[in-house]
């Protein structure tokens, strides 16, 4: 029942209540009291279409059947929902999926290490992990990162200060720092750390352990060129550097593979998996090669590593995903909304760039009025891969002329039409005419500038038409009047 004055008391009392730190709620005014799917229905009635899914947790979207069916098995079975880290059949089950969805080479030698039940918490544990097994302190993390909130994951994000953490960059096109992009930005980025590993004066020390995640997700949407990440496979094997993959939020298909490190065919040393994993609950772990396993009992301990009704759900989700080809179905509809959007792209100047990978995607948005932000060298755009062109592909070579990717000096390089500066407060524009349309979407990104879809691995061909019609109408909107 539709009921306007609970859905306005609800909303009023947690404005006066809830902390001031607060996120979603506050773009977000919505109350949800029924979900299914794709779909979320507010206490005032209104429906929405749900592309945010827990930032990225809802593979099979809002209590899908399997989920429901799992956790109904465990309470109507008796067993505890409540087990700190003791051996249980639900948890040996969920083991067992999870390992089967691993790449093989690691799957035949894992560990795992069950950890408090958020991302972060798994980012925790992953230091701890790799520094134990190294005796080493540093951490190389990139630039746009985000871990998590607790102080480790917190130290190896980008918004950190934090003197044993290395920053390297994370290749980018639109903005790529060297003002390449495309592989040869990717290359330099390499390269960077290649040096920086290897000059004994660089000021960084013999690092425990490499973190990335193989698509940036909060820090806007970059997905990692595939022959970048065989590089730092590289680069860290060769070193003897344990290479952690966080695949909190690109895990369980979301990409288009069932693990993002999949795409490029790098084994990580170590994975730490979140969100998805359990189908809607709380669930956290880390799974690593057996030989780091010498940290001692004890080393990452907490109270709620045996949620049963997470383990279940996760297992449910993780066995659904898998034989329902739910990650090819993400790579091939993923694609398809792209290159959608950067249709709609060609239309709206103020779109810098459509980016993603599978069913992760972003649009950033930027002020076509403002100069070109400065830069010298110029960025003649060759994408790294397919899924990260520039939304105006035409308008970022002014010669006309091709960028030539083998081009050596800078004398070569084409003059190009700089990045726009970002747009925040047209995104949030863009949010709120979305929310009005129906259409929940996140924004992310260094400015807050990005929108980001993240819709459930199940939605359909319909539901996915419907979202990119409410957000182009959203965007034009948005755009008209904050041209006008
Ligand atoms: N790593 C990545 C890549 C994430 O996207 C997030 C959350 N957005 C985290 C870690 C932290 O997870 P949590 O919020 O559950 O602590």
């Amino acid at each position: 029942m539709a009921d306007s004055a609970a859905h306005e008391g609800i909303l009023r009392r947690q404005a006066a209540r809830e902390s001031a730190a607060r996120t979603y709620a506050r773009a977000l005014p919505i109350v949800p009291v029924r979900a299914r799917g794709l779909t979320i229905e507010g206490a005032d009635g209104s429906r929405y279409l749900d592309c945010l899914s827990g930032a990225g947790t809802l593979a099979l979207g809002h209590n899908h059947p399997v989920v429901l069916e799992a956790i109904r098995k465990v309470l109507d079975s008796g067993a505890p929902l409540h087990v700190l880290d003791l051996a249980t059949p639900v948890k040996d089950a969920f083991t067992t999926e999870l390992f089967h969805t691993l790449p093989r080479a690691l799957a035949d030698r894992a560990r795992i290490q069950f950890c408090g039940p958020a991302g972060t918490d798994a980012v925790e544990a992953a230091l701890k992990l790799v520094r134990s097994a190294t005796g080493r302190d540093g951490v190389l993390a990139f630039t746009g990162a985000y871990h998590g909130m607790t102080a480790g994951a917190l130290a190896v994000s980008g918004g950190a200060r934090d003197v044993r953490v290395a920053r390297l960059p994370y290749p980018q096109d639109y903005r790529c720092p060297f003002g390449l992009g495309g592989a040869r930005g990717a290359e330099l980025s390499a390269r960077w750390t290649e040096s920086l590993l290897d000059d004994t004066k660089s000021g960084v020390p013999a690092p425990a352990g490499m973190i990335l995640e193989p698509v940036q997700g909060e820090g806007g949407v970059f997905p990692a060129p595939d022959a970048w990440l065989r590089r730092m496979r590289e680069i860290t094997a060769t070193r003897g550097i344990p290479l952690i993959a966080d695949e909190v939020q690109t895990g369980v298909g979301r990409t288009g593979a069932f693990w993002a490190v999949e795409h490029s065919g790098v084994v990580p040393d170590v994975m730490v998996l979140s969100k998805a994993i359990g189908g809607s609950l709380p669930l956290a772990v880390v799974v690593y090669r057996d030989d780091l396993d010498v940290w001692p009992p004890g080393a990452h301990a907490g109270t709620f590593r045996g949620n049963q009704l997470a383990m279940a759900a996760g297992a449910a989700t993780l066995a659904y995903v898998r034989e329902n080809g739910l990650a090819e179905r993400a790579a091939t509809l993923g694609s398809r909304m792209l290159a959608q959007l950067r249709s709609l792209a060609a239309d709206h100047p103020c779109i810098g760039e459509v980016r993603g990978r599978g069913l992760m995607i972003g649009v950033e948005l930027v002020d076509p009025a403002s100069e070109a932000e400065q830069d010298p060298v110029g960025s003649p755009i060759t994408p790294a891969h397919p899924e990260a062109a520039p939304a105006h592909p035409k308008a970022t070579t002014l010669t006309g002329m091709p960028p030539d990717p083998l081009a050596t000096s800078s004398d070569d390089l084409p003059v190009t039409a700089q990045p726009r500066p970002p747009a925040p407060e047209l995104a949030s524009a863009v949010q709120r005419e979305c929310l009005r349309r129906g259409l929940i979407v996140e924004l992310g990104g260094r400015h807050s500038s990005v929108v980001r879809l993240l819709p459930p691995l199940t939605i359909t061909d319909e539901q996915a038409a419907a979202v990119l019609d409410r957000l182009a109408d959203a965007l034009a909107t948005a755009a008209r009047a904050h041209d006008g």
